[in-house]
């Protein structure tokens, strides 16, 4: 069996534990204990390959301030990085990981960057609210060479699912 392992970061409140419990449970539960870090593990089969992924949802990070990095880097095989399009100031501390993520001096995940992650502009149920544009998503994730998703944990399961198994995919076929 394939072990795989996921890092979920972005700041505090973008939605980080929402999408992972919804990933894992299907259930999206509003408010969960976020100064506590989690790994969570499941057994799961894609394209006939048996796996045990095991995902962190570290305790969120503070929105001020530099983005502390740590070993989470180096033991994720993926990162998904994600920002709430109704907020900016989540998208611009986005874009300071995501330059940290990329930098080849720091190091990131143990295999090559190139193609494990995937930044995520959360709560697109609020666009009513946006603040951060679509464009500026796809740019963002243009510039650092990865994959890009606007979508909802609230309301887009069937997204959801589709966000995190193209994550473990390209992980699988890099
Ligand atoms: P974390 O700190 O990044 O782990 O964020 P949480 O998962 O704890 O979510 C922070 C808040 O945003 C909670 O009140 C969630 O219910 C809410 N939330 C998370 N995802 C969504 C979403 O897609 N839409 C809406 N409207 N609220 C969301």
């Amino acid at each position: 069996m394939n072990e795989l392992k996921l890092a979920v970061l972005g700041s505090k409140g973008t939605g980080k534990s929402a999408l992972t419990v919804r990933y894992l449970t299907q259930r999206f539960i509003g408010e969960y204990a976020s100064d506590a870090e989690s790994i969570y593990s499941k057994r799961l089969c894609l394209d006939g390959r048996q796996m045990h992924l095991e995902m962190y949802d570290p305790c969120s990070q503070p929105l001020k301030g530099k983005p502390p990095f740590g070993d989470e880097l180096q033991w994720a095989d993926g990162l998904v990085v994600v920002y709430d399009i109704s907020d900016r100031s989540s998208f611009t501390y986005a874009k300071a990981l995501m330059y940290r993520i990329r930098d080849p001096h720091l190091g990131t995940c143990k295999r090559d960057t190139e193609s494990v992650v995937a930044l995520v502009g959360n709560k697109q149920d609020l666009c009513h609210m946006r603040e951060v544009g679509r464009e500026e998503g796809q740019q963002m994730a243009s510039d650092h060479n990865c994959q890009f998703y606007e979508l909802s944990a609230a309301e887009h399961y069937q997204e959801v699912v589709a966000m995190f198994t193209a994550v473990i995919r390209s992980i699988i076929t890099a």
